[in-house]
This record gives C-alpha cells, sequence and structure tokens, in this order.
C-alpha cells in the first residue's frame, strides 16, 4: 500500500491515458494520490482542476492554490474563486505555495506576497499547506526567505504543512521539522548527485515523511527521463528503504499511514 502525496495529475501529458495512468497506479498498490491544484495557473480555467479528478476517481484528492511560477499572474478575483474552491470536500490542502528562485518566473517580491496572502487564506480555511521552494543555484536564498515567512506568519497557526519534493540540507529539514512540516521525498532521491536529499532521508523521523513523484516531472530511476506516474513512487519507496534497512512495502505503509494521520481519517473518507 502506497500514497503519493503530490501528482500533476491535470497534466496535458496524461491528456491521452489519464484512466489507465490511475489503473496502473491501483495496480501497483498506490492506493491514494494527491493532485495538486495550480492547473495552469490564475486566468486559464483551471484552478479547479484537481477538484474535477477527485471527484472522478476514488482515492483522488485535492489541493488548491497558485504556484510561485505564476505568482505574477494572480488578479483579487483568482483569491475569491480560490477562497470558494476550498471549501469543497474534496480538498484537503493548500498548494503548492511557496518560492521558487531558480526560474525566477515571477518577481521575487510578488512571490513573496503571493505566497503570504495564500497562508493567511489557507490559515482561515484550516488548510495544511504545501510548500514548494527552490534557490538559486549554489544559494540558499529562497531557504531562508521561506522558513523566515513560515516561522513568523504560519507556524502558529498549528496547522502544519509538507515540504514537497525536498531538496534541501539536514538543516533545512530539521529546520522544517522544529516548524511542524512533513518532508515528502520525490524521485529524485534516487538520482547519484542527489545525495544531500538522500542525507537528509536518513534523518528524517520515519512517522514525519511522505513520498512523491511530482509526476509528470522527476520520474526516478530506472524511468529517468520517461514520463513520471504515480506507480513509480514505488521506487522512492524502495531507495529510502534502502537507506534505512526496511523494505518498500514497509515504506509505502508507514507514509500512507503518516498521510491518514496528517490529514486526519474523517477527511480521507
Ligand atoms: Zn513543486
Ligand atoms: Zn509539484
Amino acid at each position: 500500500m502506497y500514497t503519493d502525496s503530490h501528482a500533476h495529475l491535470d497534466g496535458k501529458r496524461f491528456d491521452a491515458d489519464r484512466a489507465e495512468v490511475v489503473t496502473r497506479a491501483k495496480a501497483a498498490g498506490i492506493v491514494t494520490i494527491l493532485a495538486i491544484g495550480n492547473g495552469d495557473g490564475p486566468g486559464t480555467g483551471t484552478l479547479d482542476c484537481a477538484i474535477k479528478l477527485a471527484q472522478q476517481y476514488e482515492g483522488v484528492y485535492a489541493t488548491v492554490g497558485i504556484h510561485p511560477h505564476e505568482a505574477a499572474l494572480a488578479k483579487p478575483e483568482d483569491f475569491d474563486q480560490l477562497e470558494r474552491l476550498a471549501r469543497d470536500p474534496k480538498v484537503i490542502a493548500w498548494g503548492e505555495i511557496g518560492l521558487d528562485y531558480f526560474y525566477d518566473h515571477s518577481p521575487r517580491d510578488v512571490q513573496q506576497r503571493v505566497f503570504l496572502q495564500q497562508m493567511e487564506m489557507a490559515r482561515s480555511a484550516k488548510l495544511p499547506i504545501v510548500i514548494h521552494c527552490r534557490p538559486s543555484d549554489n544559494s540558499e536564498n529562497a531557504w531562508e526567505d521561506l522558513l523566515r515567512l513560515v516561522r513568523e506568519h504560519w507556524a502558529s497557526s498549528g496547522v502544519g504543512g509538507v515540504l514537497h519534493c525536498f531538496t534541501g540540507t539536514v538543516e533545512h529539514a530539521r529546520a522544517a521539522l522544529d516548524l511542524g512540516f512533513v518532508i515528502s521525498f520525490a524521485g529524485n532521491i534516487t538520482y547519484p548527485k542527489a545525495q544531500n536529499i538522500r542525507d537528509a532521508a536518513g534523518i528524517v523521523p520515519l512517522d514525519r515523511m511522505f513520498i512523491e513523484t511530482d509526476c509528470p516531472y522527476l520520474a526516478p530511476a530506472p524511468h529517468r527521463g520517461q514520463r513520471n506516474e504515480p506507480a513509480y513512487v514505488i521506487e522512492t519507496a524502495r531507495r529510502i528503504g534502502e537507506l534505512r534497512g526496511i523494505s518498500p512495502e514497509e515504506i509505502g505503509q508507514q507514509t500512507s499511514h503518516n498521510f491518514r494521520e496528517f490529514f486526519g481519517n474523517s477527511t480521507l473518507e
């Protein structure tokens, strides 16, 4: 039994065979998938994309939110729409939101403002947040800003959140754990150069971690370079299992249990 805590199932690369992708995931033992609802961003009519998928497929839940890449496109009416969408019973988290100083698709001050506004809205909606954090090359800039903003504007909510596709250092992981976050590991943990991710996966308590695909991106070895899909989350479980000296099935069970505990069994019925 596995849970893919972060999948962009709405992606166009799934348009031709989305139902088969979900069927393959179920056959492989992936019982729960969290569909990320950023869609193509504000103004494209897709901010409800994950809700539609959650209504269509059993075991699929939804988030809503504006990705830092598209922060500059956000208008007041988009926030109004998100506020309404967040009340849908299939929505269990707000995200992904955060900071991306690697691509800088939106100006950094705008990313921060949109991140802050969504933390405020998630707090009102009592929804955990799903965080995306990517610094510039050879820099900790986005981590420094993000951890500061979370410490000042979110930690006191007590609602917690998920640090998705963790790519930081052991110190970043410890700081996020201290702030009440769960750390989610993706397929890039299998990449040869990702020793920092494996180091972090070695210290995060087993009851504070999720696993995810971030599909269609970041396919794990041995599928690297192909389109990623939820069934491949097992490769991440396998790699963490090797690091921790336990089986992939146990990692799957534990992280699925963590997911249910974190979001609440009643929410996931
Ligand atoms: Zn992300
Ligand atoms: Zn993502």
